[in-house]
């Protein structure tokens, strides 16, 4: 079957990936003139690269890890200590760590916990396992039904003071889904504690050894494309061209360079956009059915990724940090942390500004001189002293749209793969699996679009029925 894929994201492309391993041909189309989506790089004039968001690869990331396997690049992912640090904005300057010990899961995770005395009195740390253990045995039905309530909410309730809540879930939650433990909703973090917990590499971090367009992206391609697939950059779908009776007649892809608009036919369709583009795409048809209704639940939420470069180095930790600021998330020295960004001299740092809601609409110099107060705290011996760090350049990444905002309440909203209409599938991150929005969230959806389609019976276009275009009452679960 050829099938016809819009969004070269990771999504898309595994979607493509286990097509072709399925025995199809798959075409993506990709609206920009590069890969990736929200893991899309680009090379400045110095021959430097900046992203669209620090990425860190976790243990309990099994399809991902799975699919570097398959594609021959697993030594492409530098695997770091097994230590979470965060900064202790109290003592500005200096560092609190879990460490984890080589020790079965969740033993490992457990002392760790008890082994930090900075962030955690042994008061906070009793009323932090009597509200975690019972979510944790209880299994991810129950860790399901907690997304009726914000984290900070569901920790009240399980008698879990202010204090804790304030200290380590705030890094959490904004490295999680960029907005705050008041706001997130309760299964994320929790989805995400029972994956760390339960394996003992689960929480264990890697970062990819340069940019994850030529690095990860572009050898998905060559599989793609070696197996006589295609992927075309520069190819936005413009519009969803419908049959009378409501199926996909062909994907219509807006000419770029003063080209023709051009249409493309196939035997299946998938939509591998963000959710927000695609709810503008919707066929006026669709429009009416529950199913693509739902999708009004789902916005994405906005996030700022910064690069800056130093004239010397600031830190020599090979490690991803959690600021603890009220302004940034999570922040790494690229020149420690990434093979293909090594500098021995000189620290470049990728900083995620989050929440970004009041700052994505600012220029550049103020979200600059407002990231400087805050690496002040950071880095005091570094700044405000006799010979103080020199920023060399920057680059700023504003993404209004990001992921899906995890408020309590989405897991609802989130569609199947397979949709009511018989050759039209979805895949994204956003989509429902069980790792939420990530890049194994995206990865898994591609894998699970792929074999939803493989198992499609095979049908002629022009023969579909109409049945299932009339607004539908349940059509979630189609
Ligand atoms: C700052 C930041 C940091 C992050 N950090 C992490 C992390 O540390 N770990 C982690 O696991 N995840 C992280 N993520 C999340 C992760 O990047 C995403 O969940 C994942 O990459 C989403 O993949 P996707 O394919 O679903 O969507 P996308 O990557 O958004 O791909 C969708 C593609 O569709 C294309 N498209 C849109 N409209 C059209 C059109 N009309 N025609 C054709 N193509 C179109 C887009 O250009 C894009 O390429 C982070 C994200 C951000 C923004």
């Amino acid at each position: 079957m050829r099938v016809a894929i819009a969004g070269a994201g990771l999504a898309g492309l595994s979607c493509a990936k286990y097509l072709t391993d399925l025995g199809h041909t798959p075409i993506v189309l990709e609206r920009q003139n590069v890969l990736g989506g929200k893991v899309a790089a680009w090379k400045d004039e110095d021959g430097d690269w900046y992203e669209t968001g620090l990425h860190i690869f976790f243990g309990a990331y099994p399809n991902i890890l799975q699919l570097f396997k398959e594609l021959g690049i697993e030594d492409r992912l530098q695997w770091k200590k097994h230590t979470m640090i965060f900064n202790q904005p109290e003592k500005p300057g200096t560092y609190s760590r879990f460490d984890f010990p080589d020790l079965p899961s969740p033993w490992n995770g457990i002392v760790a916990i008890l082994r930090n005395n900075d962030m955690l009195t042994w008061g906070e740390k009793i009323q932090l396992a009597k509200g975690l253990v019972p979510a944790m045995l209880r299994g991810q039905k129950y860790v399901e039904e907690t997304d009726n309530y914000t984290f900070s909410e569901w920790l009240t309730r399980q008698g879990v003071g202010k204090d804790v809540q304030q200290d380590i879930f705030i890094a959490a939650s904004k490295s999680l889904n960029f907005i705050n433990p008041s706001e997130i909703s309760a299964v994320v973090l929790l989805t995400a504690l029972r994956a760390f917990l339960q394996e003992k590499n689960g929480s264990k971090m890697a970062f990819l050894d340069g940019s994850p367009t030529e690095r990860l992206c572009q050898p998905i391609v060559d599989y793609i494309t070696e197996r006589g697939g295609e992927v075309r950059l520069n190819a936005p779908l413009k519009e969803i061209l419908l049959d009378s009776n409501g199926t996909v007649r062909g994907f219509k892809i807006r000419g770029v360079n003063a080209s023709a608009d051009e249409e493309l036919t196939a035997d299946m369709y998938v939509s591998a956009m963000p959710v927000d583009p695609f709810k503008v795409m919707l066929p006026r048809l669709w429009k009416e059915m529950e199913f693509f209704q739902k999708l009004e639940g789902l916005e994405g939420v906005p996030v700022i990724n910064l690069h800056m470069w130093f004239d010397r180095k600031l830190t020599d930790i090979d490690q991803l940090l959690f600021s603890r600021s009220p302004l940034l998330s999570v922040y790494a020295d690229m020149s420690n942390t990434c093979r293909g960004y090594a500098n021995p001299d000189r620290s470049m740092l990728e900083l995620v500004l989050a929440p970004a809601k009041d700052w994505i609409s600012k220029s550049d110099e103020e979200i600059i001189a407002a990231t400087i107060a805050e690496l002040e705290k950071l880095f005091p011996k570094h700044f405000g002293v006799e010979n103080p760090t020199k920023l060399l350049k920057y680059h700023i990444v504003k993404t209004p749209r990001s992921v899906y905002k995890a408020i309590p309440g989405r897991q609802q909203y989130r569609p199947s793969q397979k949709t009511p209409i018989r050759n039209f599938y979805l895949t994204g991150d956003y989509t429902m699996q069980r790792f939420l929005a990530s890049m194994e969230g995206a990865v898994l959806s591609g894998k699970l679009t792929a074999q939803a389609i493989a198992e499609a019976p095979p049908v002629a276009t022009s023969s579909l029925p109409t049945q299932n275009l009339q607004p539908a009452t349940n059509a979630a679960t189609a």
